[in-house]
């Protein structure tokens, strides 16, 4: 739990993005607390994906800033003045930030323990056992201590997807950002995969930033929710209050099309 007096983990100010003509996000501010749990909600192609892309630094903003627990992405200080960032800034930053996807994005030529352990040594530099250590011990929390030396390919969906999550868990993030991770899995493994989430979130103080077509998920686990619709935040309300009493006619339209 948090307050929104907390200095932000993730504050966006001002953040426009631009596809040519198209803008996508127009003037995009908020900020999240420490620990804090964020669903963006709204109507496809609102811009909600892209906010992720943006944190995880898969695109640049077109203007405004966003900062990760204060440290600007798109630039970094140099001698005292602020340049654009470089690989090596945004490496930095990237490290701090975890994404599970609505594909798994497993890498299937490796052993599912060695799917966790490959980026803590790589990119944090842990030695191998203490990978091999963490990756078992969050294999365990996911319920798949038994699969450690299977390959992706030979997991149902929902393995896999447990699998991403704890492979996101084992770089230790600071924020993990959560796309539509239950939209390709058979409805039966669905709730496993968000009960799943909703103990990590409960359990951890990782700061959520989540996209997500489950509203009762959305619901149960979310400090707050924003409402998108044409590159704007229209409403960003507790979800007791947004699932129940939205003050928006358009957020009212846009659960009643899809609840
Ligand atoms: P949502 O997640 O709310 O469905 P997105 O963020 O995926 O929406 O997309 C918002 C808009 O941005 C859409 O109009 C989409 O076509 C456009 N868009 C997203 N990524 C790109 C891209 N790489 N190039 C051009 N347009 C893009």
């Amino acid at each position: 739990m948090s307050s929104q007096s907390d200095p932000p983990m993730i504050r966006f100010d001002n953040v426009v993005k631009r596809f040519g003509e198209n803008t996508v996000l127009d003037g995009f501010t908020c900020r999240m607390a420490p620990g804090e749990f964020v669903t963006l909600i709204g109507p496809s192609g609102s811009g909600k994906t892209t906010i992720l892309r943006l944190v995880m630094t898969l695109e640049r903003v077109t203007d405004g800033l966003i900062e990760i627990d204060g440290s600007p992405l798109s630039h970094m200080h140099r001698g005292g003045k602020l340049v654009p960032a470089d690989e090596k800034h945004l490496a930095g930053v990237r490290k701090r930030i975890g994404m599970v996807f609505q594909q798994f994005n497993l890498f299937p030529n490796m052993t599912v323990l060695r799917n966790l352990t490959e980026a803590p040594v790589r990119v944090l530099g842990l030695a191998p056992a203490e990978a091999d250590e963490r990756a078992r011990d969050l294999l365990d929390l996911v319920g798949l201590a038994d699969k450690a030396d299977e390959h992706p390919a030979r997991l149902s969906g929902g393995q896999q997807q447990r699998v991403a999550i704890a492979r996101a868990l084992a770089m230790r993030p600071d924020v993990l950002l959560l796309d539509e991770v239950t939209s390709a899995l058979d409805p039966e493994l669905v709730t496993g995969v968000l009960s799943l989430l909703g103990h990590i979130a409960d359990t951890t103080d990782i700061t959520f930033l989540c996209v997500t077509h489950e509203m009762g998920f959305a619901r149960d686990v979310s400090d707050r929710v924003l409402m998108f619709d044409h590159g704007h935040v229209i409403e960003d309300a507790p979800p007791e209050q947004l699932f129940t009493d939205p003050r928006e006619e358009r957020t009212r339209e846009f659960l009643q099309a899809v609840v």
